[in-house]
């Protein structure tokens, strides 16, 4: 996101749209998290009292890897208050706040993503996604249990 200072900056705010391409990011290794396309930002960029004030929204979309189930789901990261200022640039000059864009989104990244909040898992013993079906082994285990219970009655 690069932010040209002109002859606006002397009367006002502009306002800056645009795309940072999602290979600035640098989520390439990264397995559990994929950008689905570039980071849009819509900022407004104010010089005063000494400083170029830039502040406005960012929004990207994601696939997650759910920690869990291991599926992929789609999140959306919207950040709605990049802040950044910076020391009264020279008129012309150009203000690059890419590395910041990113940093932001990466922070707003969830950790231990959920597909959902009620995801139930994969089984820990047969690895079954618990979502789609129940497996055996919970029943499996309880007729164990109850067998050895009824032996023990029989006696
Ligand atoms: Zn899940
Ligand atoms: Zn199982």
């Amino acid at each position: 996101m690069k932010i040209q200072v002109g002859a606006w900056a002397r009367k006002g705010t502009r306002r800056f749209t645009g795309e940072v391409p999602a290979s600035v990011l640098d989520l390439d290794r990264e397995a559990y998290v994929q950008p689905n396309g570039p980071v849009a930002y819509d900022v407004r960029a104010n010089l005063a009292e000494g400083e170029l004030l830039v502040r406005g929204r960012l929004d990207a979309e994601f696939t997650l890897a759910c920690a869990r189930c291991g599926r992929d789901f789609a999140f959306r990261v919207q950040v709605r208050d990049f802040v950044r200022s910076v020391p009264a640039p020279n008129e012309n000059e150009v203000i690059d706040l890419t590395g910041d864009v990113r940093e932001d989104i990466l922070l707003s990244l969830p950790f231990n993503a959920l597909c959902s909040p009620d995801c139930k898992g994969l089984c820990a013993r047969c690895g079954a996604d618990l979502n789609r079906r129940a497996c055996r082994c919970a029943t499996a285990e309880a007729k164990t249990r109850s067998s050895a219970f009824d032996q023990v009655r029989i006696r």
